[in-house]
């Protein structure tokens, strides 16, 4: 049996018709860019996260982008964030001319631990006058990007704290995690709306994906709001007379139509994610391989929320990563692995002098996950059959 780590053919022919209807519609309208369907599906979003401003963007990448511009983040500014996660959430920092610092994760989720941003501070900034924090090398610490990796949100408490401590944005990467909730202090809060803004990625694989490239920032600041729409169109405003440098980061009216056919259906794919991810661990626990690999964490302070974890990867844990992954190979199921390099080891980020060691927890998680098979429709017997070869493996 062949299993593919995530095959969206089936979604596709149910949704099929209706995506054609509304593609034939824009076409026949003929009106590309920021129009009708893209300020609907921005009402869309707005209401799903229960937040008061959307805007739609070009991908996940220029949402970034378009924040830490929107905030005025640049040269002599630093970003605390994680090396775990894709690159986009690191690369955007530096090309504001912002220093990314790294700091590491929690093992047991994978996301940033609001333990070693507390150790980082308290062991490498001074605190200024007004509150606020300097790095050693003089850089102002303006915001921190925690990214809910694999569709589970980071401790948002913790880091809220923080933030407030130290008068820092709390931008959130979402790109994973569309719809995953998190209890924020009493109230039940949506991945994106914790911090001063949040983006999702529409990325094509990502659980609610475009047909092509696409993103949406929220935020709750209506000012802010305002500064990305003008940002999102080249700093225009009015037509043609350009208040600040933005960018072209606009969202298409063909994308907006897409995404705004497959959103209602979001909430039962996560929740077909989560069978599917319910149904691996009962597996694993029953053939005793929960001593020989460790399973995605599901913390207790989100139990009883619908979606405590959305599933965008189901990623196992063994120091016998490779091998396993050859020999789940030779039975023609297919794997990956997120992410096989911190991003302090990468070349690019050189310059910043990050040595291997200096992040532990993050270089241990790339040599040790694997991110098994999981979408909405994957058979339970595909999924039987890839907890049998990996029990096969451990025999
Ligand atoms: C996908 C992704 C992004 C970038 O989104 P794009 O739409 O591909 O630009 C950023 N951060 C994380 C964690 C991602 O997974």
């Amino acid at each position: 049996m062949r299993v593919p780590l995530l095959d969206l053919s089936e979604q596709y022919r149910t949704l099929a018709k209706p995506i054609r209807t509304e593609i034939d519609a824009v076409l026949a309208s003929q009106r590309f860019i920021l129009g009708p369907q893209v300020e609907a599906f921005e009402k869309a979003i707005c209401t799903y996260c229960g937040t008061p401003h959307a805007i739609g963007v070009s991908s996940g990448t220029d949402a970034l982008l378009a924040i830490l511009m929107a905030l005025e983040i640049g040269r002599h500014d630093a970003v605390i964030t994680t090396a775990y996660t894709f690159f986009a959430t690191a690369g955007c920092i530096a090309r504001v001319g912002a220093r990314p610092v790294f700091v590491d994760i929690d093992p047991a989720t994978g996301n940033i631990s609001p333990a070693a941003i507390q150790r980082y501070i308290a062991e490498n900034c001074q605190a200024n006058a007004d509150g606020g924090l300097k790095t050693k090398s003089g850089e102002k610490i303006r915001a921190i990007v925690p990214v809910h990796l694999f569709g589970l949100c980071s401790e948002m408490d913790a880091i809220h704290q923080i933030s407030e401590r130290y008068q820092l944005d709390v931008i959130e990467d979402a790109a994973q995690s569309i719809g995953a909730e998190y209890r924020f202090g009493e109230r039940a809060a949506k991945a994106g709306t914790m911090g001063e803004a949040g983006y999702f990625s529409f990325y094509p694989s990502k659980n609610l994906g475009a047909a092509g490239d696409a993103g949406m920032i929220v935020c709750r600041d209506e000012e802010l709001a305002t500064r990305l729409r003008v940002l999102r169109q080249h700093g225009m405003e009015p037509r043609y007379y350009h208040q600040v440098i933005g960018g072209n980061f606009r969202l298409d009216e063909i994308q907006a139509a897409i995404l705004k056919v497959k959103l209602p259906h979001l909430d039962s794919w996560s929740a077909a994610r989560r069978a599917a991810a319910d149904f691996y661990r009962q597996e694993f626990t029953r053939l005793g391989l929960t001593k020989r690999i460790g399973l995605p964490a599901e913390p207790h302070r989100n139990r009883g929320l619908t979606n405590h974890h959305i599933y965008h990867q189901y990623v196992i844990r063994t120091a016998k990563r490779d091998q396993l992954r050859e020999q789940l190979a030779k039975r023609e199921i297919d794997t990956a692995i997120y992410y096989p390099l911190g991003l302090h080891e990468q070349k690019c980020f050189s310059y910043l002098g990050y040595k291997k060691g200096d992040l532990p927890e993050t270089e241990r998680a790339a040599r040790e996950t694997l991110a098994l098979p999981i979408y909405p429709e994957v058979s339970r017997e595909a999924q039987r059959y890839v907890v049998g070869a990996i029990a096969e493996f451990f025999e």
